[in-house]
């Protein structure tokens, strides 16, 4: 159990601040920190304490703690217009700029964009446009959500009922209607003997099963992260895209990616969808968006989406949600920064060069007879803790929390998730630092095991 000083920043943020997502056992026994700022990669304590942050933020920080034009383009918009919404007819002109910008940097040649505060609104949005629209179709029971195990698709109400982590359980959750598959975890879903091209067929003929089980009009729609990531990093195997998409096509049923994390380089092309070569019908995103330093989420409706909101909208003339800073003028003079950083300045080039030097430099520390699998793709990664043995730590969490935790000693942040741990740094990690967080990790595994 550590102490604090009684005035200290750490006092205070006990006396008064709450955590999400945290394990408060593991802060009791190290303490609390408080941060106070940012360098590049690297993020600084009140201790002075500096670490390397191979988790970005949370997967968004991608151009790292002190870009200076994206500060830049924040003080120049706060100091022309500093707020306003995208409600009643009016929106501001970078609202217009960016929706327009994200239309050229989609997979369609047309489509629409609605904005949010948040992932997790994004996709809370959709399920409701969705909604919206069976009703205006004469067909509302088209109301069930499929999504995968494992998956995470935010923390409202119903984007956590598309979340499928057992935690969810302490709130009543999932809502009725959300329906989790198999996740496309081939490493530890796979049945022995099964190739990686008969998972994807067993996981394409679950999906088809349950729609013939469920009827295909009563499902909305089909939500996938491209690699899930905060179901730990989990690439999706072989064709696994193009099977789950025939047979929702032949149903008609919509397929949204879900690129929170994915989008805007984390894979090393702008669109995990891109990478795994599919056009979805609607694409969610937010985080690197606006490289972490606004908070946004928008929905991307794709040509026929977009035509269908249209006509459900037209009879009763409009679209009855929204949130007070949907569209706000700072985030979105942000993000079009965002974007021009991600694709102008060699961000992209940055993950697809690092990835393969990534890989390499991860392979090599998975050799340790704890790793029992290494999976990820661009700039997002998580090695798999197993027993000596290659058997699963199956119910041992502590495993993972043990190893950041001892990362986070020799000063490298990174995410324990399930037995797994996470790294997903920002594209401009240089060399010197990635070597510094091969280092970092090596040494950790090695207290640790
Ligand atoms: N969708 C995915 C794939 C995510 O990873 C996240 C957050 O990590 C969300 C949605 C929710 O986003 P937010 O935390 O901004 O609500």
């Amino acid at each position: 159990m550590t102490t604090h000083s009684p005035n200290s920043w750490e006092a205070r943020a006990e006396a008064h601040a709450l955590y999400g997502f945290t394990d408060l056992p593991s802060v009791r026994e190290r303490g609390t920190v408080v941060v106070t700022h940012g360098e590049g990669p690297y993020i600084f304590d009140t201790q002075g304490r500096k670490y390397l942050d191979s988790n970005s933020g949370l997967w968004n920080m991608v151009a790292g703690f002190d870009h200076p034009g994206l500060a830049e383009a924040a003080k120049a918009q706060y100091d022309r217009f500093p707020g306003y919404h995208a409600f009643f007819g009016r929106m501001s002109d970078q609202t217009v700029a960016l929706s327009e910008r994200l239309i050229e940097v989609s997979p369609w040649d047309r489509g629409k964009v609605f904005y949010t505060n948040s992932g997790s609104e994004a996709n809370d949005t959709l399920v409701k446009m969705l909604w919206f629209m069976g009703r205006a179709e004469g067909t509302p029971a088209k109301r069930k959500i499929l999504t995968r195990g494992n998956a995470y698709h935010g923390v409202t109400a119903v984007s956590a009922s598309m979340t499928a982590k057992p935690y969810n359980e302490v709130f009543g959750l999932p809502l009725d209607g959300f329906i989790h598959l198999t996740c496309p975890h081939y490493w530890r879903e796979g049945m022995e003997g099964e190739s990686e091209a008969e998972f994807t067929a067993r996981l394409a003929a679950e999906l088809e099963e349950v729609i013939n089980r469920e009827g295909a009009d009563t499902i909305a729609g089909f939500f996938a992260e491209p690699v899930l990531g905060a179901g730990g990093v989990i690439p999706p195997p072989e064709g696994y895209f193009q099977a789950m998409q025939a047979v929702l096509r032949k149903h008609g049923i919509p397929l949204i990616s879900d690129e929170v994390i994915c989008g805007f380089g984390r894979t090393g092309n702008i669109w995990g969808c891109e990478t795994y070569d599919f056009v979805p019908d609607a694409i969610i995103s937010s985080k690197a968006l606006t490289a972490g330093y606004f908070p946004m989420g928008a929905v991307m409706l794709g040509p026929e989406m977009a035509d269908r909101l249209q006509a459900a909208i037209d009879p009763i003339e409009e679209f009855p949600h929204g949130f007070t800073a949907s569209g706000h003028p700072v985030g979105c003079a942000v993000a079009l920064k965002a974007i021009d950083v991600v694709l102008e300045e060699g961000l992209l080039e940055a993950v697809r060069a690092g990835a393969g030097r990534m890989e390499q430099g991860l392979r090599a520390i998975a050799a340790h007879p704890n790793i029992g699998e290494l999976r990820g793709i661009g700039y997002m990664w998580a090695l798999e803790a197993v027993r000596e043995g290659k058997t699963p730590f199956e119910g041992d969490l502590s495993v993972s929390e043990r190893i950041a935790n001892t990362c986070t000693d020799h000063g490298l942040i990174c995410r324990p998730l399930g037995q797994s741990v996470v790294l997903c740094p920002p594209f401009t990690l240089t060399d010197g630092q990635m070597d510094e967080m091969f280092e970092k990790l090596d040494a950790a595994l090695r207290k640790v095991f």
